[in-house]
């Protein structure tokens, strides 16, 4: 629905619980979680490389002994932020419910990152305690309560506490409007910043998660019950929002720690796995590997795809080999906890090229970024998004919010889009410095900083090379110093692939002259991507 210059969703609008309720997302996922029927099932969490299994209540003793202990033992209080530096395991899901229930502020992060990129999301959140394992927990700096080891006895003795206070969740009042998370995004320019996402956020993307499982329930009596493997990081917010609705479902979850795509395929034969989130690169595995036909993949009813751009020719190929699997496709960003676009209904369409049509209670406008003009339905500009699950901002940066955010609480995504007539959704290009390397985030400017560094290097710039495995590559183009200096394209990568995750590395290098810039000192990104693809600098 297109109306002076806005789109609104067009499917139906999703009730929320009143603003000025008590309410954390924790409680509003485990009181429907309780009312749901887990039909006999008693697996909530499965390991697939152990097989070890965390059943329904488990899950719910352990949160509320964790809760107990961090409160009793540590006086952690409500707003304090805890850091998260975990692979997948079984103890994700109860640490970060257990965090949500006391209005603890959940901050989860990639294990792989480096010392200095932790250092950087730390001084943004400022955790007063941090979990992580013995292997992660060397690159946490020291907290004021210090670190928790997931894989300490002491750990394991504050998820089986049995003196514990039940009550002591339901004295904590929290307001929705409170933080519930603080997820790392480069947004539209910049190095990383601690995107907040309040209570409020995560209700009203369950809210649509239990709305879709409501939907379903009513259509088919026998449904299978769902069993989740996850592909997805946990701390990021796909897997992030993935999980929390898992709960709200009562589904089955199976982790894996490291992924695999054989570990994948056995659990789905084994558990008879059902749903899978999944980034682009994985639907192109199952496209092109001959491994999926060596397991039985039957139980397989869809696959919902999120996070970067599918290509339309990899999902008509998944659809022809797999005619028995839907595939969605899902449209977000970090600071909209995910939700943005959705094929979800309209199934049809995923092979078109869309992200579907707006999910429920969003709007949007796509805005002519040079005039300021909002464009109707055929036309291209950028996609801004207002909603309940858009952010309130960038923790501590006021002037990174105030560029994001504009006054009416519109976000500027940084995406170049159009929608057809029929109120489908087109990415089709990003106006943001954002590289996508297999979904992960990678933001040139902390790399161009790393590459700065270097006593050989003038200047430099990082932009996006399309990869067909990995969506796209951080491509650097450098300006070597003195001109003569015999610096290689190897040793600009080493310089890098040490101080980095392994998903920023630098995957290809050209040398250059001079880095085109803009009169403002600007680099002109654009002209470096066409230079990248097919030669020439336009001056
Ligand atoms: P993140 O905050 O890591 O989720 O990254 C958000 C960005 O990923 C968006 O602004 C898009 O540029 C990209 N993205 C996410 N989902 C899709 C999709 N389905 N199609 C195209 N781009 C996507």
């Amino acid at each position: 629905c297109y109306e002076t210059g806005t789109y609104s969703s067009l499917r139906p609008r999703i009730p929320l619980p009143s603003p000025d309720q008590p309410l954390s997302v924790a409680e509003f996922c485990l009181s429907i979680f309780s009312s749901t029927s887990t039909d006999g099932a008693t697996a909530f969490a499965v390991n697939a490389n152990t097989g070890r299994t965390l059943t329904y209540s488990q899950f719910v003793s352990q949160v509320r002994s964790l809760a107990h202990c961090l409160k009793k033992r540590y006086s952690i209080s409500q707003n304090d932020v805890a850091f998260v530096l975990c692979p997948s395991s079984l103890h994700v899901p109860v640490i970060y419910f257990a965090l949500l229930s006391l209005g603890i502020i959940v901050s989860p992060a990639n294990p792989l990152s480096s010392k200095s990129e932790i250092a950087h999301q730390i001084r943004l959140s400022r955790p007063v305690i941090a979990f992580a394992t013995s292997q992660s927990s060397h690159k946490i700096p020291s907290l004021k309560h210090g670190t928790i080891l997931l894989d300490s006895p002491e750990f394991l003795s504050f998820l089986t506490r049995s003196d514990i206070d039940d009550e002591i969740t339901e004295r904590v009042k929290i307001k929705q409007s409170d933080m519930a998370a603080v997820l790392y995004s480069s947004g539209t320019t910049g190095r990383v910043k601690g995107v907040i996402m309040t209570h409020r956020n995560l209700i009203a993307m369950m809210a649509m998660i239990h709305h879709y499982n409501t939907i379903e329930a009513a259509g088919s009596n026998n449904r299978p019950r769902p069993v989740t493997f996850f592909t997805v990081p946990l701390f990021h917010v796909f897997g992030f929002f993935s999980l929390l609705g898992t709960v709200l479902s009562a589904e089955t979850v199976v982790l894996t720690e490291r992924f695999e795509f054989t570990v994948m395929l056995r659990a789905i034969e084994k558990y008879k796995v059902t749903v899978m989130p999944v980034s682009p690169p994985l639907v192109l595995s199952f496209v092109k590997s001959d491994l999926t036909k060596k397991y039985d993949l039957s139980s397989l009813q869809a696959v919902g795809c999120g996070g970067a751009p599918l290509g339309h020719e990899i999902a008509q190929l998944f659809n022809k080999k797999f005619p028995n699997v839907l595939l969605l496709q899902g449209y977000g960003l970090t600071e909209t906890g995910g939700g943005g676009a959705t094929t979800e209904g309209h199934e049809e369409v995923a092979q078109r090229g869309t992200v579907g049509r707006l999910a429920e209670n969003i709007e949007a406008k796509i805005v002519d970024s040079v005039t300021g003009e909002s464009l109707p339905p055929g036309q291209r500009g950028e996609l801004w998004l207002r909603g309940p699950v858009v952010t309130k901002g960038y923790i501590g940066d006021e002037k990174a919010t105030a560029e994001t955010l504009d006054s009416e609480g519109w976000l500027k995504t940084g995406d170049i889009c159009y929608f057809d007539s029929e109120g489908f959704l087109y990415v089709v290009d990003r106006l943001k410095e954002l590289i996508k390397y297999k979904a992960y985030q990678v933001p040139p400017a902390e790399l161009e900083q790393l590459l700065h560094s270097h006593p050989e290097i003038s200047d430099a710039a990082v932009i996006p090379y399309p990869d067909e495995a990995a969506g796209q590559i951080p491509m650097a183009y450098v300006v070597r110093n003195p001109p003569g200096s015999s610096l290689t394209e190897a040793q600009v990568m080493d310089f890098i692939a040490q101080q980095v995750a392994p998903y920023k590395k630098i995957r290809r290098v050209a040398f250059i002259d001079s880095i085109p810039k803009s009169a403002a000192g600007k680099i002109l990104r654009r002209e470096l991507v066409n230079h990248s693809t097919s030669g020439g600098l336009s001056r």
